[in-house]
């Protein structure tokens, strides 16, 4: 549950928490976000998260709202208001309010700033691992950016929809290639009948995924071959293995692509490794 939400230099109870109406989030979907998970009451990957929230910043010419040290502080008060143990953290930042103009509003006008927190289950993402999922593939259809993190989510929300009508958890987008270049909320991945990990390259249609990151510090620990090179549903259906990543589901196996059994249609040991691993790897801030 959500008590508290941080908005614009102030804790705001939930249900009073608000932005203003011609916010150019709200208007343009002009805004970036970041989803951190919270493990018991620790960041994970907090640097790299803030670090990419600032280069999505940069790429949007949207001004820094404060310095990482003071949004750390705050992410800090809304993780410990909302008692927080397992969860996760949300912040957004837009270009700010104004009357609608296509045009960018004057430089000074101040950013908006929302941080909340929400608490989850302990481990669903461990018991959704046992099983793993389904995806749906969807031809790609989102705009040239999407290594930029921003709130532009229609088509992922589209193309969730459509997985979950099919029985998926997740949707994969595929490029007209026919390449699959990474999940509505995930990156995407596969083993090689060898085992070695394949992954999307990091390029401008997809996002780089903190997890993804991770995985590969992961991955090299564990002497794991690692190609980032795009791959085929056809691929993905001969390979051994398939997972997603993201900060909320870890590495999550994928065990059907539209229907298709992958592999032996099990969750693969790859998988199960990296994420058994991948809190060991990952950056914990001191709590
Ligand atoms: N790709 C897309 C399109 C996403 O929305 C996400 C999650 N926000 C990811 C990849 C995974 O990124 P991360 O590992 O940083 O959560």
């Amino acid at each position: 549950m959500t008590r508290i939400v941080y908005v614009n230099g102030a804790y705001k109870r939930y249900e009073e928490a608000a932005v203003h109406v011609e916010d150019r989030g709200f208007q343009f979907a002009d805004a970036i976000y970041e989803v951190i998970e919270v493990l018991d009451g620790r960041l994970v990957d907090a640097t790299r998260h803030l670090a990419r929230l600032a280069r999505s910043l940069r790429e949007l010419r949207i001004p820094a709202p404060m310095s990482d040290a003071a949004l750390m502080l705050i992410i800090d008060q809304v993780i410990r208001r909302n008692r927080v143990r397992y969860g996760i953290v949300y912040m957004q930042v837009t270009r700010g309010a104004g009357p609608r103009d296509f045009a960018l509003p004057p430089a000074g006008t101040p950013p908006t700033l929302v941080v909340l927190a929400r608490s989850q289950r302990k481990g669903w993402s461990a018991v959704l691992a046992e099983t793993g999922i389904g995806v749906k593939t969807i031809p790609e259809n989102r705009w040239g950016r999407c290594d930029i993190k921003t709130v532009m989510l229609l088509p992922a929300v589209l193309a969730k929809d459509e997985a979950r009508e099919n029985g998926a958890k997740e949707a994969w987008f595929v490029d007209a290639q026919g390449n699959v270049t990474e999940g509505a909320s995930s990156n995407a991945w596969i083993v090689t009948a060898d085992g070695t990990l394949v992954t999307h390259p990091l390029d401008p249609q997809i996002l780089p995924g903190v997890t993804r990151a991770t995985v590969m510090d992961a991955a090299k620990l564990e002497g794991l071959k690692i190609e980032e090179r795009a791959f085929s549903k056809a691929e993905a259906l001969r390979s051994r293995e398939a997972f997603v990543t993201s900060a909320t589901n870890i590495v999550m196996p994928v065990v059907t692509i539209d229907g298709v059994p992958v592999g032996d249609g099990k969750p693969g040991p790859l998988a199960h490794r990296l994420r058994l691993r991948f809190h060991h790897v990952a950056e914990i801030s001191a709590g």
